[in-house]
């Protein structure tokens, strides 16, 4: 009888390499109990293990079995611990490998300050900042030349060909390394896309396109008009973009456009503006609280995210997905690696990861266990409970092991 009333979603899942299998068994034990809490046991996470990385290598010779990438493939909806990533041949990364076979074209990443947690600003209350950092082109396509290889010579040969003029300009070309950045329309319009999406659906105010287009032109730059060209056709009535402020600036006058913005800003439209990458960094030191969503590339997605997530609590607290919204793809994951040097002394944070949950929880619509995760995880830190990389910058506090502070969230719960 129960099997018919239970609403239950499979969800493979990947204990990962390292401090994984720990941090993995207390976010499920987390999810499970407040799933249960929040539905009373008319819905449930079916958990399926599927084995990938340095254990699963050990353990059958391959990095990342079929069965694996055909399990992430067919359930849409997918959990995963960190993997150590091969040095020395075979997948250059299984993380990068990962995003890119499933066309996981949004990395999602959270900094939000909880109450109690340490942080290196002196006033980290209300940091929120969602980064939608582009995930599978920019310097994650990999295409570089190492210097002096056949490889790079060809390159450099067939570019002095049809370039004369610009490969004058590389300093000592037989000594360079080149790498290939590019970046397309396609690419930067669906990840701003969903940012926009998400802001709106989230009620945010501000969404922040981050470049660097005032050197890189063509890649950086077009980012940013892509991505204005897109919040002012698609999400037009929905958005007032500075771009549009400034050129009724030009032909109106300032009065004009600050009217404008005001106008937009009692319709509730999302505000958008760009901001190139190095200020950002600034910014978040000065004043991160300005800050809702920033929608950047790759690269610069890769150091603003760490940036930020180091303003509130580190990388054991940061939670992350890699999503194609497109076809509902996605895998929620912890944003850090593996930690080897923690494994098996049950103390690595498992927050970043139940976290992840939380964000699973409300991309499958279970807000209202989402909302639990979320309130178990704020009053728990609140009450000072913590594990030892939080606890040793925080004077006073006794640090909790990995499982311990699973179980004081699920007392909390
Ligand atoms: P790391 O994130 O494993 O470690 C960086 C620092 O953070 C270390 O001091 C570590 O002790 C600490 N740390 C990380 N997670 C913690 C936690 N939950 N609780 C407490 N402290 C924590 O980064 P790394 O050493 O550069 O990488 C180790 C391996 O993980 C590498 O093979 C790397 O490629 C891989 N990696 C995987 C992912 C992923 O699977 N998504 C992400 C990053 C790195």
């Amino acid at each position: 009888m129960e099997a018919t009333q239970v609403s239950k979603v499979t969800i493979p899942f990947i204990p990962g390499d390292g401090i994984g299998p720990e941090i993995m068994a207390a976010a499920q034990k987390v999810l499970d109990h407040t799933v249960q809490t929040a539905y009373c046991g008319s819905k449930r996470l079916n958990w399926l293990e599927f084995p990938a990385g340095k254990s699963a290598f050990e353990a059958t010779g391959e990095w990342l079995p079929v069965e694996t990438l055909a399990a992430l493939k067919g359930h849409k909806v997918s959990f995963k611990g960190p993997l150590t990533t091969p040095v020395g041949g075979g997948i250059r990364s299984l993380n990068v490998f990962l995003r890119q076979e499933l066309d996981l074209y949004v990395c999602l990443r959270q900094a939000r300050w909880f109450k109690g947690l340490p942080s290196p600003h002196r006033n980290p209350q209300g940091i929120d900042i969602t980064i939608f950092r582009e995930n599978t082109e920019d310097i994650y396509i990999g295409i570089e030349y190492q210097a002096g290889t056949p490889e790079q010579r060809r390159w450099l040969e067939s570019f002095k060909q049809s370039q004369p003029d610009d490969y004058a300009k590389l300093p000592n070309p037989e000594e360079c390394g080149i790498g290939i950045k590019p970046v397309s329309k396609r690419g930067s319009q669906r990840l701003v896309k969903a940012a926009l999406q998400w802001a709106l659906d989230n009620h945010k105010q501000r969404l922040t396109l981050a470049h660097k287009g005032n050197i890189m032109k063509f890649t950086e730059g077009a980012f940013r008009t892509w991505g204005y060209e897109l919040a002012e056709s698609e999400f037009k009535e929905k958005t007032f973009t500075r771009r549009q402020f400034q050129e009724i600036g030009t032909s109106q006058g300032q009065d004009a456009a600050k009217a404008a913005q005001q106008q937009a800003l009692s319709d509730c439209k999302l505000w958008v503006d760009d901001v190139i990458a190095d200020v950002v960094f600034e910014q978040l030191i000065t004043t991160p609280q300005q800050f809702d969503v920033i929608a950047t590339t790759n690269l610069n997605g890769d150091y603003i995210s760490d940036a930020a997530a180091s303003l509130a609590g580190g990388v054991g607290i940061s939670p992350g997905a890699n999503i194609n919204y497109e076809t509902g793809t996605a895998v929620f994951e912890a944003n850090h690696g593996s930690a080897e040097e923690l494994a098996g002394k049950g103390v690595a944070n498992p927050s970043s990861l139940i976290l992840s949950g939380e964000m699973m929880l409300r991309f499958l619509g279970w807000h209202e266990a989402a909302d639990l995760v979320r309130q178990g995880i704020t009053e728990t830190i609140r009450a000072r409970k913590v594990t030892f990389d939080l606890a040793r910058q925080i004077e006073g506090v006794q640090a909790l092991g990995t499982q311990e502070f699973a179980q004081a969230v699920i007392d909390y719960i």
